[in-house]
């Protein structure tokens, strides 16, 4: 049978870890012959209401790297998970979920969109402001790159799939966080926050600032630069506007949630190795053995400090009116040059 590494390094630690870990299959992306699922994998806490840390990876098929790093963190974390005691008590209190492969078919094919054309992350029955004409989303062929489907028909199966597991996930939990994996984009690693679909500032900046200022705190030379994707470009259909929007429309005040995009500056591979250029796959990803080794390790960091935060809240999300004023003017300030 047809199979992904991906998907096999998944089920391999699915079958080590036995009841340890709560693994589910979400969907099934299908087309023709192929037929792959689309694995969710849950460590930590069972209780509805605990803090929430997601990752998610593959939605770009072509962006493979993303998939990749994805089952790297979720596989160092398993090991974590069996002999740190300072994890296993961490993990009592908050969980963590993986989503590694969301588009495997795209991953198999390198395909940016999912078999039927659809760029996922243009999927969602969002509208952008202006967007930039094909790469913001359209919806002229599923031929061309970036197209968001038809008006009006539900989502895409692996959207639907990914949206609603991070949806019930997030539902009852008093703070969330969830990183997406994507490369292809400038020559520094980037963490985006909403909106994709508009240059206007998004209701939780405050506590982004206060997590970037964490982030500055702790880790002073670390080379992420946080900003609102929109700032790059602006796009349709944004599945994680989506998904904010909708948290936002259906929560309580007091839950908070925040829904990052980390994208790997690829350009820096290809600056390093011209030639991949003419590879389809090329531009977004470090075909380089010693590149790839080093890109799959680049994040560990990340994911502890994620972890850290999302169990210690009262570091940074739990703001008083008066710290939630001042980071809104900081953040302001620095993101988009008004006070
Ligand atoms: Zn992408």
């Amino acid at each position: 049978m047809t199979t992904l590494p991906e998907i096999q390094q998944i089920e391999k630690r699915i079958r080590d870890l036995g009841t340890t870990v709560k693994s589910e299959v979400l969907a099934y992306s299908e087309d023709k012959a192929l037929r792959f699922p689309i694995y969710k994998i849950t460590f930590g806490s069972e209780d509805p209401q605990a803090p929430v840390l997601g990752f998610v990876g593959g939605v770009h098929g072509l962006e493979r790297i993303g998939a990749q790093v994805c089952v790297a963190l979720m596989n160092s974390l398993a090991e974590l998970t069996v002999w740190d005691q300072t994890l296993q008590s961490t993990l009592k209190n908050i969980r963590v979920f993986f989503i590694p492969t969301v588009n495997p078919i795209g991953i198999y094919r390198k395909t940016r969109s999912n078999p039927r054309g659809v760029d996922l992350m243009r999927n969602a029955p969002v509208d952008g402001d202006q967007p930039a004409r094909w790469v913001g989303g359209h919806r002229v062929s599923s031929r061309l790159p970036w197209y968001r489907g038809v008006e009006g028909a539900p989502m895409e199966v692996e959207a639907q799939a990914m949206v609603k597991a991070v949806q019930d996930e997030i539902r009852h939990s008093p703070l969330a966080l969830t990183l997406d994996l994507h490369s292809g984009f400038g020559f520094q690693d980037r963490l985006w926050f909403p909106y994709a679909k508009t240059v206007k500032p998004f209701p939780d900046l405050p506590m982004t600032y206060s997590l970037k200022n964490l982030l500055d705190r702790t880790y002073p030379h670390h080379f992420y630069r946080v900003e609102p994707q929109a700032q790059s470009y602006t796009t349709h259909g944004d599945l994680w506007d989506y998904i904010y929007d909708e948290h936002l429309k259906t929560a309580d005040r007091q839950q908070k949630y925040l829904p990052l995009c980390l994208e790997m500056g690829s350009w820096m591979w290809v600056k390093k190795n011209p030639w991949q250029i003419f590879r389809s796959d090329g531009p977004f990803n470090p075909l380089k053995g010693h590149r790839h080794r080093r890109t799959l390790r680049r994040h560990n960091t990340l994911m502890e400090f994620l972890i850290r935060a999302v169990a210690s809240p009262q570091a940074w999300a739990n703001m008083n009116g008066e710290q939630e004023k001042e980071w809104a003017l900081k953040a302001q300030e620095l993101w988009y040059g008004t006070k």
